[in-house]
């Protein structure tokens, strides 16, 4: 099976767009999260994910965004744009969101936006940092978002436990033989690791491998419609340099 593995939507349109066509055709599609958030397209975002996704879990800005809980944690512009969100999403779209599981259990996957032990805020950044969660998941491997960063935590067996932080390259496949992995497919909607290009990963469960992949999208395109709408001048640029 082929799943195309995506997170960090942050309603960013002409990004999830890119992907899905990048992408081709997949057997599913799973989401980590964060549907809408910063950008300036939230109710065709989730549209789409509610058409499109068969596995999907909520972040922190999705709950945010329907009220689910405050924006006393987020920076003012986060908060702003959780707010404006708020005021955006529509009834459907909104239930859609309030209904989402904080994790999913999918075979050998464990998938939450944080981590498996904080599913909604917890940030995995560093090894020090992803060795104490995996005692928090069942199975061999889970998927997580929230950082905005595409990266794969191995802990391998033979080497006493641990854990190795690894920045995967574009296009080339990681294979999921060599012990336990937290894995990280980036942010379609707002990468934040020095590319603007969209990211996501493509998983094969078959041959055991996962491919984080980049696309190029019209990133003016979403800018406009920031401005449009008003939202933040430092989330508007911040998309051309992805920071
Ligand atoms: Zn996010």
């Amino acid at each position: 099976m082929r799943y195309g593995i995506i997170s960090d939507i942050h309603a960013n349109l002409a990004a999830l767009q890119a992907v899905l066509t990048d992408l081709g055709s997949v057997d599913a599609l799973w989401c980590l999260g964060d549907v809408v958030g910063y950008g300036p397209d939230p109710n065709p975002c989730v549209e789409i994910v509610r058409q499109q996704v068969q596995v999907c879990i909520p972040g922190n800005h999705d709950w945010a965004s329907i009220g689910k809980i405050g924006v006393k944690d987020f920076n003012d512009d986060a908060a702003r744009a959780c707010l404006w969100t708020q005021q955006q999403l529509s009834p459907a779209n909104a239930d859609f969101l309030a209904g989402l599981p904080q994790t999913r259990q999918e075979g050998d996957f464990t998938l939450a936006h944080g981590s498996p032990g904080n599913p909604i805020w917890e940030y995995v950044l560093s090894a020090s940092h992803a060795r104490a969660q995996f005692d928090r998941f069942p199975g061999r491997y889970c998927l997580v978002g929230h950082t905005h960063i595409p990266m794969i935590f191995q802990k391998e067996e033979e080497a006493k436990g641990r854990v190795r932080a690894i920045t995967p390259q574009a296009n080339h496949p990681f294979s999921l033989e060599k012990g336990r992995m937290i894995i990280n497919p980036g942010s379609v909607g707002q990468p934040r690791d020095g590319r603007p290009e969209a990211a996501y990963a493509i998983l094969d469960t078959d041959k055991a491998l996962i491919e984080h992949r980049r696309v190029a999208y019209p990133i003016e395109e979403t800018q406009n419609r920031m401005v449009q709408a008003g939202l933040s001048p430092k989330h508007i640029v911040r998309l051309g340099y992805g920071w």
